[in-house]
């Protein structure tokens, strides 16, 4: 008999793509040209949405970041609507209980000319991610060879985007693996904290809860950490924006790590020194609707 689920157990979902102008295409399909600039030169763009209930958190957030990049990087963009109907397309029939990652990728598309490469991904939610939600996380700092400051400073260096250029960012969380840790917090040549490979970094002082800024440290403006310090006053907290030292994050009530998957991730162990738990870490988790 075809068709039928009785006695079967629900499969988990598989990971899906669909192209801009083809729409769903088998997860193996070829999606990319070899001469594309996103693969010779990590030349594009991306967002990561959680998707919750089957809709993706925080969509226009993620795309009017995309928007500023694409714009900062000269990539000519198809229009949001039609960014919109993908994401559409790709998350239909997503079962609404299975948490997704959503990601939207445009790179600057073949390397003799052309429009844009535009696709989206979707997948579950990784075990890790949720994991990291679920029991915190372990950080080490690693000197970024910076000042804080110098990115911001440079006008021709787009910062703070969204690049599929992550070959850094692959460094230093390959780097934490040989270390044993679970993440690292890159620290500039002056002594401050700045951003986590994938990961913007929140802590708590004073029922103050701050992020570093993105607009002078050049880091990427993450879209967790500003909801969540736009809605700070509803666990009775002020919001800031600060610069912070390492010796002031081991000092602090609580440090998390926020990122559109893993949500809140709190910061149990830094440069091997243990914290307290932060009692508000789940009020925390829950403000962002993050499931524990
Ligand atoms: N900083 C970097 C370098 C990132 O790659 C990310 C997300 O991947 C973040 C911060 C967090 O941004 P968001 O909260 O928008 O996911």
């Amino acid at each position: 008999m075809v068709g039928s689920s009785v006695g079967k157990v629900a499969a988990e979902p598989t990971a899906r793509i669909a192209v801009l102008g083809r729409g769903p295409v088998p997860p193996g399909d070829p999606v990319l040209r070899g001469d594309d600039l996103g693969v010779l030169h990590g030349d594009g763009l991306f967002e990561t949405m959680h998707l919750r209930d089957g809709e993706p958190w925080l969509r226009d957030e993620h795309l009017a970041r995309l928007t500023t990049a694409a714009a900062a990087v000269e990539l000519v963009l198809p229009p949001t609507a039609a960014l919109i109907d993908l994401l559409d397309e790709v998350r239909t029939g997503w079962p609404a209980p299975v948490e997704g990652a959503l990601r939207l990728v445009c790179t600057r598309g073949p390397e003799a000319g052309g429009p844009p490469t535009v696709y989206a991904t979707l997948a579950e939610v990784p075990a890790p991610a949720r994991a990291a939600r679920r029991d915190g996380i372990t950080v080490a700092t690693l000197p970024l060879g910076l000042p804080a400051a110098a990115r911001n400073g440079l006008s021709w260096l787009p910062a703070g985007i969204k690049s599929t250029s992550y070959a850094v960012n692959s460094a230093a969380r390959r780097w934490a693996r040989r270390a044993g840790v679970d993440d690292v917090l890159w620290i500039s040549s002056d002594g401050y904290a700045l951003e986590g490979p994938t990961a913007n970094v929140v802590w708590l002082t004073d029922d103050t809860l701050c992020t570093v800024p993105a607009a002078t440290t050049g880091i990427l403006a993450g879209t967790t950490a500003a909801w969540l310090l736009a809605h700070a006053a509803e666990l009775g907290l002020s919001a800031a924006e600060r610069m912070v030292t390492t010796a002031e994050l081991h000092a602090a009530d609580g440090v998390w790590f926020t990122s559109s998957l893993r949500g809140p991730a709190e910061v149990h162990t830094l440069d091997g020194v243990r914290r307290a738990r932060c009692p508000r870490t789940p009020a925390l988790q829950a403000l962002l609707g993050f499931p524990v």
